[in-house]
């Protein structure tokens, strides 16, 4: 007979430690799974938007989220290691080997997700994980499960979304890493930084922050598609500003501003990943909340609705002048060489809904498109994507659309 039983009964009696009462090794294990989700309370989730997928605040599974258990009386980590990255057991994780003494839980922000790594690091300079720990834990004796939720917060905001969007499309991606900070770009704001991984300002700096997980997604497009492009940036400049009234007047990159065709590009196809990230591509119609306060769409100097489709027109009442496709050429003119990022969103989706091409066709069509070789004042993007869409096998296909949206000039 072994002694398990005896010190298990013993336990009870005395109320000690099973350790103690059985030194050279573990007196009885308890195994236990746990289960990590992520709290989270986005801004645009909402159904008036119009999207399918993290349309409420519930909780996130934490799929393949690292999870770690540390003993506290000896600051030993007794568990390191990743959730399952979905099936039954998504965002939860074997632990065995415990026993009633006291552990924290640390739920780390990183998560192993679709074959790829997502890490939110503090800041540039100290590269570190943030942690939501629970600080005093006891797993139950009889095992079975334990869930925890962490707190709200700008990296649970982040990893939720991000690991949503990877599970949606890997992207032709695998074994990289993809790094988000909590931390303000150099020049303000949200942005890709030149080191190759993302800023995402803090809620507590930027009115635009990970609260929008419109703007994760739209970040974390920048990233993507720069892997995509074996980590080379995409050449293009906001520089341009159009001679007219009916168009941005050059103050920086808006969803409707007429730019050089590389800038256009370069930012609708980031907003094209944020709405494949949050719509069902089997279904036609696709709600994009744009992280703006408003957009002036027919350039009356009054704001309108922000919370648009991608398919169709902006918002039939808000902007009757604008209709579901080329918006460059019915408001700002078609100029040659120029464009405007919301056809390019259009473009992305009608590929992906009307034709079914795979995202990460979408993405070699990028890479092959050489955007790194891109003239700045936009000449040539047009015809190198469709040279690109040709060698992927999807010529026909992709002109048709780019000409329908407007993006083939
Ligand atoms: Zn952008």
């Amino acid at each position: 007979m072994s002694r398990r039983p005896l010190a298990w009964k013993s336990l009870g009696r005395l109320g000690l430690c099973a350790g103690v009462l059985a030194p050279g090794g573990p007196a009885f294990a308890i195994d236990v799974e746990l289960c990590a989700r992520y709290a989270v309370d986005y801004a645009d989730a909402d159904a008036a938007v119009g999207d399918d997928y993290l349309t409420d605040n519930d909780e996130v599974l934490a799929s393949g989220v690292r999870i770690q258990v540390v003993r506290n009386s000896d600051s030993a980590i007794v568990f390191d290691g990743n959730a399952d990255d979905g099936g039954a057991d998504d965002g939860c994780v074997a632990v065995t080997g415990l026993t009633t003494t006291n552990y924290s839980v640390r739920v780390l922000s990183t998560a192993e997700v679709a074959g790829n790594t997502l890490k939110v690091w503090n800041n540039d300079s100290s590269n570190v994980l943030h942690a939501w720990v629970d600080p005093f834990w006891v797993p139950p004796l009889g095992g079975g499960t334990e869930t925890f939720t962490t707190s709200l917060g700008d990296p649970w905001r982040i990893l939720a979304t991000a690991t949503h969007a990877m599970h949606r499309s890997d992207a032709g991606l695998s074994g990289e890493n993809l790094v988000f900070y909590t931390q303000e770009c150099s020049g303000g704001g949200s942005c890709l930084g030149g080191n190759g991984r993302v800023y995402l300002c803090p809620s507590a700096t930027c009115s635009n922050n990970p609260h929008n997980k419109t703007l994760v997604g739209h970040e974390m497009g920048h990233l993507v598609f720069f892997l995509g492009n074996g980590k080379d940036f995409t050449s293009f400049s906001y520089a341009y500003t159009p001679g007219t009234s009916d168009s941005d007047g050059g103050s920086g990159h808006r969803i409707n501003s007429e730019e050089y065709q590389g800038a256009a590009a370069n930012e609708g196809i980031a907003h094209f990943w944020a709405a494949f990230a949050f719509n069902d591509d089997t279904e036609s119609d696709c709600g994009f909340d744009y992280y703006a306060s408003s957009v002036d769409w027919d350039y009356d100097s009054f704001g309108e609705e922000d919370q648009i489709s991608c398919e169709g027109a902006p918002d039939s009442s808000g902007a009757p002048t604008v209709d579901g496709a080329d918006y460059h050429g019915d408001v700002c003119g078609g100029t040659a060489d120029k464009g405007v990022e919301y056809d390019w969103l259009r473009l992305g989706w009608d590929l992906v809904s009307d034709e079914s091409i795979p995202m990460e066709d979408i993405v070699d069509i990028w890479d092959l498109a050489d955007p790194d070789a891109w003239n700045t004042n936009g000449s040539g993007v047009a015809e190198a994507m469709s040279d690109a869409a040709d060698t992927v096998g999807w010529g026909a296909e992709y002109d048709y659309w780019a000409d329908f949206n407007g993006t083939d000039r």
